[in-house]
């Protein structure tokens, strides 16, 4: 037993704020995410108006070893870039062989993934719904309600993130409102 083993241990999680009382959020705002949303102009409008925060996570912090898993939770705040709603950037498992599971706290919106290969998905998030992202699969949550959306993740503790493939090429798929309601679209900037 060396002393990078992870000792039993407990923790408190609100099921509403996730590990706000125990962890220092990373907190993503509209600057953080320049080149995310597909209408540029609208971006730069929003962003001129306030560098709004879009979601926050907290994240144990905990050594990235194998065998080990950590967890956390995710808030994506309701908001709007023209009609693309507010989300998290996304990412893909630097081990791109790990899964992922999200289980829905509160608020409401989509798990969107999709595979190298060109697989895709959106899966609805609503209270009490856990959806098993696949490995391979990158994964970003949508937020498309007007409350926050709060999550609670789980994932093999050395999987690592690869943000960069998301942010260089996008997602194939957008999730945008139309006549009040969300709708899939393809990415016009996908590439
Ligand atoms: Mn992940």
């Amino acid at each position: 037993m060396s002393d990078l083993n992870i000792k039993p241990f407990s923790m408190f999680f609100d099921l509403k704020t996730g590990l706000s009382r125990e962890q220092q959020p990373t907190r993503r705002t509209l600057s953080n995410m320049k080149g995310m949303y597909a209408d540029a102009a609208a971006f730069e409008a929003a962003l001129k108006a306030n560098d709004e925060l879009v979601y926050e996570f907290y994240e144990l912090k905990l050594p990235e070893t194998p065998g080990d898993l950590l967890f956390g939770s995710s808030i994506v705040y309701p908001g709007k870039v023209g009609n693309e709603y507010f989300m998290t950037k996304g990412h893909f498992h630097a081990i791109l062989d790990t899964s992922e599971v999200y289980y829905c706290l509160s608020g409401k919106g989509y798990m969107l993934m999709e595979s190298p290969e060109g697989d895709w998905d959106a899966k609805p998030m609503t209270p009490g719904e856990a959806v098993y992202v696949p490995k391979r699969y990158a994964h970003r949550s949508i937020n498309t309600g007007n409350e926050r959306l709060v999550t609670f993740f789980v994932f093999r503790a050395d999987a690592g993130h690869d943000y960069g493939t998301i942010e260089a090429n996008g997602y194939r798929k957008l999730i945008v409102e139309k006549d009040g309601e969300p709708v899939i679209v393809n990415n016009p900037r996908w590439k």
